[in-house]
C-alpha cells in the first residue's frame, strides 16, 4: 500500500474541517485534508443559511462551504477527495487508510466526519428532501412562518424542534409512533403547555405528499387501523441523527451513541494526537457556527500537542 507520512491529517471536510484546516495551515502545519464521501458535509444539502454570522442576507449552504473551503486552500492546505476507510491508532504511529488503497501517517489527526440526520427511508420523503421535507428546524423553520408543519419524533430533538416551530409557525403536528414521547419530561411538559401543538400518538407516517410546489402534507396511519391526510407545507424529521464513525469504533473511545468522547473544555480524544471537532462528538448542538468553532479548538490543541506543551 501506498504511505505518505504527514504532520497533521483533517478528515472531513464540514465547517470543522475547514476550519481546522484553516488555522492548522497558518500555523505551519501543512494539513492533508481528505473531504469524505459527501465534500462539504451536511450544509450542501440545505438552501439559504440565516444564522452564520457575517452574511446579512444569508448565504447558501453550498456557497459558505465553497468559501471555506477557498479560504483554506489559499492558506495552504492540501485538500484532496477522498475518504477514510479504516485507522489503526494502536502503535505510536496514527495510520489512516484511504480509499482502502492509501495509507496516511500522521502525527496528529484531527476527525471531523460529523453526522447525519436518520431519515424515515420513505421514497417520497428523498423526492421532497429540500422542498419541504428537512431534517433541521433550527436552519428551515423560518420558512414556514403562519403555516402549519409536521414534526416526526418523540425525543427531545423532535419536542425540541416543535416547540421551536410553534414559536414561528400556525400549527405543529408532532407524530409518535408510540403512545408515549421519549423526551425528558422538562420537554414533554413544554410540549403539552404549547397551545399550538397537537400530538398523534401511535401514528406512522405512510406517504409525505406533495406537488410541484413542495410538500402539502402527510398521509398518517394509526395504530387503531384509521388513516388521515394531515395538511402541512413543512415535514420535519426528528428521529435522531447518526454520528459517523463506525470505523472509529474501537479505536477511540465512543458514547453509548457512538459520538467521539472528548476530555471537557478540549478536542482530545482517548488517543493523545487524536483530536475530534463538530458534529462527530456533538450529539447537543449541531450547528454551523458551533462546528466551525470546535474546528478552530482542535486545530490549535493540535498544534500545541505538536510543539510538546
Ligand atoms: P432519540 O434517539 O432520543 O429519539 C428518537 C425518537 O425518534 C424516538 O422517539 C424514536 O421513537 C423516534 N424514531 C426513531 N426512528 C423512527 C422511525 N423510523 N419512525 C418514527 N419515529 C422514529 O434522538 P434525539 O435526536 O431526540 O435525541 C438524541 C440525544 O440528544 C438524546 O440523548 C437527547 O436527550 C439529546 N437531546 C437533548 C436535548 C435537550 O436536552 N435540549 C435536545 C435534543 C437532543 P421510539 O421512542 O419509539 O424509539
Amino acid at each position: 500500500m501506498d504511505t505518505e507520512k504527514t504532520k497533521c491529517l483533517i478528515v472531513g471536510s464540514g465547517p470543522a474541517g475547514y476550519t481546522a484546516a484553516i488555522y492548522a495551515s497558518r500555523a505551519g502545519l501543512s494539513p492533508i485534508l481528505y473531504e469524505g464521501m459527501e465534500p462539504g458535509g451536511q450544509l450542501t444539502t440545505t438552501t439559504k443559511i440565516e444564522n452564520f454570522p457575517g452574511y446579512p442576507d444569508g448565504v447558501d449552504g453550498p456557497v459558505l462551504m465553497e468559501a471555506m473551503k477557498a479560504q483554506a486552500r489559499n492558506l495552504g492546505a492540501n485538500i484532496r477527495f477522498g475518504a477514510a476507510t479504516a485507522v489503526d491508532f494502536s502503535g505510536g504511529t496514527l495510520r489512516v487508510t484511504v480509499d482502502g488503497k492509501r495509507q496516511i501517517e500522521a502525527d496528529a489527526v484531527i476527525v471531523a466526519t460529523g453526522a447525519a440526520a436518520k431519515y424515515l427511508g420513505l421514497e417520497s420523503e428523498q423526492r421532497f428532501k429540500g422542498r419541504g421535507v428537512s431534517a433541521c428546524a433550527t436552519c428551515d423553520g423560518f420558512f414556514y412562518r403562519n403555516q402549519d408543519v409536521i414534526v416526526v419524533g418523540g425525543g427531545d430533538s423532535a419536542c425540541e424542534e416543535a416547540t421551536y416551530l410553534a414559536s414561528i409557525c400556525r400549527k405543529v403536528y408532532l407524530v409518535v409512533r408510540k403512545d408515549h414521547l421519549r423526551a425528558s419530561k422538562a420537554m414533554q411538559a413544554r410540549v403539552a403547555g404549547t397551545s399550538n401543538i397537537e400530538t398523534l400518538f401511535e401514528t406512522v407516517t405512510q406517504e409525505v405528499l406533495g406537488d410541484d410546489n413542495g410538500v402539502t402534507g402527510a398521509r398518517v396511519h394509526r395504530n387503531d387501523g384509521e388513516e388521515r391526510v394531515i395538511e402541512a407545507t413543512g415535514f420535519f424529521v426528528a428521529i435522531g441523527h447518526r454520528p459517523n464513525t463506525e470505523i472509529f469504533r474501537g479505536a477511540l473511545e465512543l458514547d453509548e451513541e457512538g459520538y467521539i468522547r472528548t476530555e471537557p473544555g478540549t478536542s482530545r480524544t482517548s488517543v493523545p494526537g487524536v483530536f475530534a471537532a463538530g458534529d462527530v462528538q456533538d450529539p447537543h448542538y449541531r450547528q454551523a457556527i458551533t462546528a466551525a468553532g470546535s474546528g478552530c479548538t482542535a486545530a490549535l490543541d493540535c498544534e500545541r500537542y505538536l510543539l510538546g506543551l
